[in-house]
């Protein structure tokens, strides 16, 4: 047994005189010199691989000490146990003999000139692991006999980690985007695949070359320029650019050029980065199209004509030009639509589009808004506002005149159309896009009460009524939360001028505002939608009514006639609306008469039958108000359950003076007669009046002369004053 050798004090074995430590030959204070500052980790086992000797450069890689180390069995101190494990199953498996995942490991395979150089992986005492080569040899006396092995290790950290990135930047070089890089003065070094694939140029034919290889001609030279002065200022550029390829074809790129420095800072290569875009500006180009532009007639839509407007308004508010804004409306169009079909109305539409087109000047634009609705924008119309105006309107009669030449939808016959337009001029950006659009939509009414295939401006009129129209508005939505609605009813007579029944009617009494008639908001209503929650109030208070009235017998036999708006009627759910009311009451639906104006009956023909049919089941009558003022023709009255006519009042008004208006009630009256229609006059404010319609077959009557509207309180209270016969009813009813 040998002597343990002799410790110096940084650790090392001291060079010894005779028998050297574990029966290795004794080192020389020269040797231990060397290798305590060989700069690498050394190790020397004994042959069965215990650890004699450990320098201070292998205690600094691996944390131990000298004390912790010598005498310990290599390898499994600082091995990765898994890495040696793995290895002996490998080398069991080649030299078909087991290995023991020892020492062995790295003795069993030593090749003929006894070395071994490989990489392993070490663990430091504090579990960091990282990656050495290490150098085994075998150390043999003069004899040839193994007396030790020395190993020799040095941390290769640093080179991994630059092979993995290496071998990273070779995958991301060959990656899906076209890569190409130069040296400084643009000769190209080398390009990947993905370049060959999208340029059509090889690499052999690429490198070599600069990168005008690809240039299209698209861009001038301040395009480069710009891009020159970004790189050598930013050390980088991305942009749209247009290249060609080999075949000559010309494609959009998004580009994206680095400049690489060298160690000096000095720029030693630009690596180009860049893809096709061609599929992402079809797209670009389809998204922008689909979302600006009207699919039927591919004329700016809505949102591009907003964006237009302001710009013109900007612009009109640098140079103080005027622009004219037309709202183009084609009359009649939905019959048009309802009888000839939508492919013929699409047809016209698209006409109309295109005639459109013609008439305004290039800058000018020509929109569609939605359904029939065309809007035409003229720009720089000068800054004197007249002569703007009178541009617009020579445009405006151009347009219509144009609208007016015969279309050709169908086969070889020709249809006629005429248009409305409403002209709104501005200048600036006083005004907000939706205000201009309502000034000149508020002038096409205007054009359209004119009696259609007309022009109109929007003027300060307009604008006053507008303003109170918006006050009203405001108001009218608050109205029924408020209450300030009233229902007054007005009495029904028969021939003898016997009460039959009433008609409701409804006042409207702003807080500390004179009472607003019915025909100054209800049009407004039905404009806003608001009819709708008011008509199922005045719906819901005359079925409470109704079944109040069933309780008293003076009451118990009339009836109740409610007006009905066309919007209101035309609500999915209106019968469930009338039928809710009812029941909600316990009314009874047979004493019920709900009354409709000519202008629901001009279209839908079958959906309106048939939620009069649906009510009509349940015992609730119709009557056709205002008779005469519409539309409606025998033909269109056989087809609707109609249990009753109202003469309008206009006709009555006249009877006795107008000759035309005498005729036209006796032709109602006959009608209704054939018809088997009950007819109601209504204005009758005169005895002549009544005294005519009553020779003539009138049988039921309305009017001042038989009572004014009033409200439920002031009728009743009237009730007891009435004798069977309504005849004795007072002449004046007024409250
Ligand atoms: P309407 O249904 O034709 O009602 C008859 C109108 O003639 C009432 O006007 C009534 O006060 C008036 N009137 C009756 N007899 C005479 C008369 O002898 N001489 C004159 N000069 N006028 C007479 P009002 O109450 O101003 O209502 C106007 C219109 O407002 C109604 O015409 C109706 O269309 C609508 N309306 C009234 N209440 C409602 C309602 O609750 N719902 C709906 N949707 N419309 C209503
Ligand atoms: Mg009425
Ligand atoms: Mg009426």
């Amino acid at each position: 047994m040998t002597a343990a050798p002799e410790l110096a004090p940084g650790g090392c074995l001291t060079a010894c005189r005779g028998e050297s430590a574990f029966g290795l030959p004794e080192l020389c204070a020269t040797q231990n010199a060397i290798f305590e500052h060989a700069g690498r980790a050394i190790v020397l086992t004994d042959p069965a691989g215990t650890i004699l000797y450990f320098n201070r450069a292998a205690q600094q890689m691996l944390g131990y000490s000298w004390e912790e180390v010598t005498r310990q069995a290599s390898p499994l101190l600082f091995h990765c146990p898994e890495e040696i494990a793995r290895e002996a199953a490998a080398l069991s498996a080649k030299l078909q003999r087991p290995v023991a995942p020892g020492f062995e490991v790295f003795v069993a395979d030593l090749d003929a000139d006894s070395r071994q150089d490989r990489d392993w992986i070490y663990v430091h005492k504090n579990g960091r692991r990282f990656p050495v080569n290490l150098a085994i040899s075998v150390l043999r006396d003069a004899t040839g006999q193994v007396f030790g092995y020395l190993g020799i290790a040095s941390d290769i950290s640093e080179r991994c980690r630059m092979e993995q990135d290496l071998r990273i930047a070779a995958i991301a070089f060959e990656s899906q985007a076209a890569i190409m890089v130069t040296d400084a003065e643009q000769s190209i070094l080398r390009v990947n695949q993905a370049f060959s694939a999208l340029t059509g140029y090889s690499a052999e034919e690429a490198i070599g070359q600069t990168p005008r290889l690809l240039k299209s001609g698209r861009q001038g030279p301040e395009f480069y320029l710009a891009m020159w002065n970004a790189l050598s200022q930013n050390g980088h550029w991305e942009g749209e650019i247009w290249n060609r390829r080999k075949n000559g074809e010309i494609f959009p790129e998004w580009l994206t050029i680095s400049a690489v420095p060298d160690a000096q800072g000095q720029v030693a290569n630009y690596v180009s980065t860049f893809s096709d875009i061609s599929d992402l500006k079809v797209a670009e180009s389809e998204i922008h199209h689909l979302a600006f532009y009207d699919p039927l007639t591919t004329l700016p839509n809505r949102r591009l004509l907003l964006n237009r407007l302001d710009k013109a308004g900007a612009a009109g508010k640098r140079n103080g030009q005027y622009s004219a804004l037309l709202i183009i409306d084609i009359d009649h169009f939905k019959t048009l639509n309802d009888t000839l079909g939508h492919d013929v109305g699409d047809r016209l539409l698209i006409e109309v589009a295109s005639r459109l087109r013609r008439s305004v000047r290039e800058g000018d634009t020509a929109a569609r808004l939605g359904g029939d609705e065309f809007v035409v924008m003229l720009e720089a119309l000068g800054s004197d506002v007249d002569w703007a105006a009178i541009q617009a309107e020579t445009v405006a009669e151009k347009i219509r005149a144009t609208l007016c030449e015969p279309y050709c939808l169908q086969g070889d016959a020709e249809h006629f159309r005429s248009a409305s337009i409403g002209i709104s001029l501005f200048c600036g950006q006083e005004k907000s896009a939706d205000v201009l659009l309502k000034q000149a939509d508020i002038a096409l009414y205007k054009a359209k009460d004119a009696g259609r295939n007309a022009i109109r401006f929007f003027d300060t009129a307009m604008q006053t009524a507008l303003d109170e129209r918006a006050g009203l508005e405001a108001d009218l939505r608050r109205a029924l939360s408020r209450g300030e609605f009233v229902l007054y009813v007005q009495p029904q007579v028969d021939a003898e001028r016997q009460l039959t029944g009433v008609e409701t009617l409804l006042r409207w009494q702003p807080a500390g505002k004179p009472l607003v008639p019915p025909g100054d908001f209800i049009p407004l209503a039905e404009e806003t939608g608001l009819i709708v929650p008011i008509g199922l109030w005045v719906l819901d208070l005359a079925c409470a009514n109704l079944a109040r009235w069933a309780r008293d017998e003076r009451t118990r036999g009339l009836t109740m006639a409610v007006n009905v708006s066309a919007r209101q009627f035309r609500q999915a759910d209106f019968v469930r609306q009338v039928t809710d009311a009812l029941a909600r009451h316990g009314a009874n639906p047979c004493r019920l008469k709900l009354e409709l104006t000519e202008s629901l009956l001009l279209d839908n023909v079958d959906e309106v039958v048939a939620k009069m049919q649906a009510l009509r089941t349940l015992g609730v009558r119709f009557s056709l108000d205002d008779f005469g003022t519409g539309y409606a023709s025998l033909a269109y009255l056989k087809r609707y359950p109609f249990e009753q006519l109202k003469i309008d009042r206009s006709f009555v008004r006249d009877i006795t003076r107008d000759g035309d208006a005498a005729a036209i009630v006796r032709a109602v009256l006959a009608m209704g007669d054939t018809l088997r229609l009950g007819v109601v006059a209504e204005g009758v404010e005169e005895n002549t009046q009544y005294a005519y319609l009553a020779e003539h077959g009138c049988r039921f009557f309305q009017g001042y002369l038989f009572g004014r509207p009033m409200s439920f309180v002031t009728f009743e209270s009237q009730l007891d004053l009435l004798p069977a016969a309504a005849a004795d009813l007072p002449d004046n009813w007024e409250i």
